[in-house]
């Protein structure tokens, strides 16, 4: 007990999106958790955008554009989550996977449990970023949702081989050059039918197209994404 409350003062929980103090075993701290909210029940069937236009299917982009992936969803607008993500990626906040994993359960649990995912995928960074921040935020996302929703973690399947420059200072058709050949799969027989990737966010989707892509050149059936934020849709 003596051990625990000292831990709790030392390394106080912190607020999974403000970063605030918290003394408690909650994950929010009681402003956040009245004020957050995931986004709308209209989003994009095809990447998880929420749509201004209940009357649509697709939002702008997707209904243009082909994706490889079968089927995306976000927790939470970008806008609400930004703060809380930068942290998460770049002050060594790994624990607030915690909470991006209990309100992808609390809010798309059942989709993803009616998908049955043979495995959850975390968008793998390169080595030489893994070795500055410590720990793969995708993989800290992918492991506490493993055990909302049982499948397994798979992080051996698809490795980043090309330390790639950060795609938004590129344009559609730099990333893209940029993205071929990032990524290196470990088998060209995947015996998996459906798979779960999972990022921190999701902008124009070209990440997810290059590694949806190489899996089903791969041989698995249907790709899926979650991430815990999404830009706004049209
Ligand atoms: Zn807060
Ligand atoms: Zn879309």
């Amino acid at each position: 007990m003596i051990t625990r409350r000292l831990i709790s003062v030392l390394y106080p929980r912190r607020c999974a999106l403000c970063d605030k103090a918290i003394a408690s075993e909650d994950m929010l701290c009681a402003d956040c958790s009245v004020r957050i909210r995931p986004v709308g029940r209209d989003t994009c069937h095809r990447c998880g955008k929420e749509l201004a236009d209940a009357d649509r299917i697709y939002c702008y982009d997707c209904s243009r554009k082909l994706h490889f992936f079968d089927r995306g969803f976000a927790v939470f607008k970008y806008e609400d989550v930004k703060e809380s993500l930068y942290r998460f990626k770049y002050s060594g906040r790994a624990e607030y996977a915690r909470f991006y994993a209990f309100a992808a359960d609390r809010f798309i649990g059942r989709e993803l449990r009616a998908i049955a995912p043979d495995a959850i995928v975390p968008v793998p960074i390169h080595r030489r970023r893994y070795a500055t921040r410590g720990y793969n935020q995708a993989y800290e996302i992918a492991k506490e949702l493993s055990g909302y929703i049982g499948a397994p973690v798979r992080d051996d399947l698809i490795k980043r081989c090309k330390n790639t420059i950060p795609l938004k200072k590129l344009s559609e058709k730099e990333r893209k050059n940029n993205l071929k050949n990032a990524f290196i799969i470990a088998s060209n027989d995947v015996k998996l039918k459906k798979i779960l990737l999972i990022d921190d966010i999701y902008t124009t989707g070209a990440t997810m197209d290059t590694i949806a892509a190489i899996f089903k050149e791969a041989g698995v059936s249907q790709v899926y994404f979650l991430t815990v934020a999404v830009g706004a849709g049209l």
